[in-house]
């Protein structure tokens, strides 16, 4: 560098103190210069690179042939037009990992003959920052573009696969319900075969997704083929995936899910990028929570007007059956024997026993929706109460040509609500013998998983079943089957929601059965021990 005719620094030492790297090899790309720079940048010192070939230094083995066919075109007097061009391309490190850069190659002819001197920037950084900045804006856009869960979910994990270059790229989301977590929406490069690693339904704790969300940390694993914490790891590293990062999904106040990339070339674990994927995991975490307000919105709106439809259906026409009843009781209460009058009054009973129900499912969707549904744990037997309410249903089950066929031990003990219970085996009988048409079964199983120190239960019929696409909305408050509707049996929708309410009350949970075929299964499982809420 000269500054008016003086000479302030020697090129030599120059490039001692240079930020930037610099290398200089010989036309058969033997190297006979490294500064310091340069030794930051691919790890060797300078006494390991001199005299070595820079292929075997630098270039990924997978480009190493065209680098040095290249290098003897260039040695051989073309093509010029490299010297002295920015040239964009990727190295490798010491350690193994790989990155991009820049490189500025100019040649010198020395008594010694041709020599090249390159200049090279690691890029990493800059990149990262504009590939960043790609990803970001790639989210927001899918995410205010798009119209469901299922494709705001598909343009995250695209944005992610395609601007990081991450050949595999999911997105996680919990399944309360079944006490799963479920990918979403997957990225894969294209011509990237998954097989096995394919999952689309993990267990709490089970592979990175699994433990990201258990944990609720992000985690990072920089080599699958020796991570020895999950089978999908090795899966993983068997279709030539070498990294994994994972972070959580936050949203209402827990955790949502997992955002997870894989990628296929060693990286060091980075900072910004656990707080880039952070970054989004929190965008896809408020886009959840948006969507859930929007969705209980929309479900309120629907709540009131199928409580309207509710009230007047299901209170006038028992109101109007007693009203017309006791009229005609009136009317003609002289003339009628005994075996008429007691009639009249049966069906004033029985009308006034179905407002009665009603009334009391609705206090309890009261209490409920107010977090007030009460239980009163104490030392029971699920088996005595399955079997107690079996016999008060003995009546309609004759009355339908119904048989009934309990697999329960004697006893089963649990800490439990009695009262509860019995009104969940109430609902579900009732609900089996209600939607079972004439001369079908139920089949009501009870067992302890002692390992699990749970029970499971299972409460199955042949009848009308509830159509698959139907499933997901069971548990609404409201809700009924169009196979229910259809069929003009009357109900009100109160009762599984009430039913899953207590189940979960202690901490258990119920499901609806993938049934095929005709029929309903219900499947409930319940801690034997576990401390009640609110006890
Ligand atoms: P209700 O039976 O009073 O309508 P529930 O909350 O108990 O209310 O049930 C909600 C809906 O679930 C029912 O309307 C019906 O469509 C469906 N359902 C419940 N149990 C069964 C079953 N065993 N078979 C078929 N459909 C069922």
């Amino acid at each position: 560098m000269y500054c008016s005719g003086t000479v302030v620094g020697d090129p030599g030492q120059v490039l001692a103190v240079a930020l930037q790297a610099y290398i200089a090899i010989e036309p058969t790309g033997r190297v006979i210069g490294w500064n310091p720079a340069a030794e930051n940048t691919f790890g060797y010192r300078r006494g390991e690179a001199c005299g070595r070939d820079l292929a075997d230094l630098i270039i990924p083995a997978r480009l190493r042939d065209a680098h040095r066919a290249g290098l003897v075109r260039l040695a051989a007097g073309g093509p010029a037009r490299v010297l002295g061009q920015a040239l964009s391309l990727v190295a490798v490190h010491q350690d193994g990992h790989e990155f991009p850069i820049d490189l500025m190659l100019t040649a010198t002819d020395e008594s010694c003959g041709t020599v090249f001197h390159a200049f090279v920037t690691d890029t990493t950084v800059s990149r990262r920052v504009s590939r960043y900045a790609a990803v970001e804006s790639a989210v927001n856009r899918g995410l205010a573009e798009a119209g469901t869960y299922a494709a705001a979910a598909g343009r995250v994990v695209e944005a992610l696969g395609v601007h990081m270059d991450w050949p595999v790229a999911e997105l996680w989301l919990a399944d309360t319900e079944r006490r799963l977590i479920t990918c979403i929406a997957r990225h894969t490069a294209p011509g990237l075969r998954l097989g096995a690693f394919a999952f689309t339904e993990l267990e709490p704790g089970v592979g990175l997704p699994g433990t990201v969300y258990q944990q609720s940390r992000p985690r990072w694993i920089p080599d699958l083929v020796a991570d020895r914490t999950s089978p999908r790891s090795r899966i993983a590293a068997a279709i030539g995936l070498h990294v994994a990062v994972g972070v959580p999904v936050h949203g209402g106040g827990h955790t949502q899910g997992a955002l997870c990339v894989y990628g296929n070339r060693a990286e060091h674990p980075e900072e910004t990028l656990i707080t880039l994927l952070s970054g989004i995991a929190a965008q896809v975490g408020q886009y959840l929570e948006r969507r859930r307000a929007e969705e209980l919105d929309i479900e309120l709106a629907r709540t009131k007007d199928e409580f309207l439809a509710l009230v007047t259906h299901e209170l006038r026409n028992p109101l109007a059956v007693i009203t017309a009843t006791t009229a005609l009781f009136d009317e003609e209460i002289g003339t009628l024997d005994d075996d008429g009058q007691r009639k009249l009054v049966h069906t004033i009973a029985g009308s006034s026993q179905r407002l009665t129900v009603l009334v009391d499912d609705l206090l309890d969707l009261a209490r409920l929706e107010s977090g007030h549904l009460a239980l009163h744990p104490t030392h029971t037997d699920l088996g005595h109460i399955i079997r107690d309410a079996a016999q008060d249903l003995t009546g309609p089950l004759a009355g339908k040509g119904l048989t009934l066929i309990l697999h329960v031990p004697d006893p089963l003990p649990l800490y439990a609500d009695p009262d509860r219970l019995r009104q969940v085996a109430d609902n579900l009988l009732s609900n089996a013998v209600k939607y079972t048409p004439d001369g079908g079964t139920i089949t009501v199983t009870a067992a302890i998983d002692a390992v699990h120190e749970e029970i499971t239960w299972t409460v199955t019929d042949t009848g009308i079943g509830i159509p698959a696409g139907e499933r997901h909305r069971m548990f609404r408050r409201f809700y009924r089957a169009s196979s229910a509707i259809d069929r003009r049996i009357p109900g009100t929708g109160l009762g599984l929601v009430i039913t899953r309410a207590i189940v979960e009350g202690h901490h258990g949970s119920i499901t609806l059965g993938d049934q095929i075929g005709p029929g309903t299964t219900f499947r409930l499982r319940l801690p034997v021990k576990a401390p009640l809420a609110g006890s």
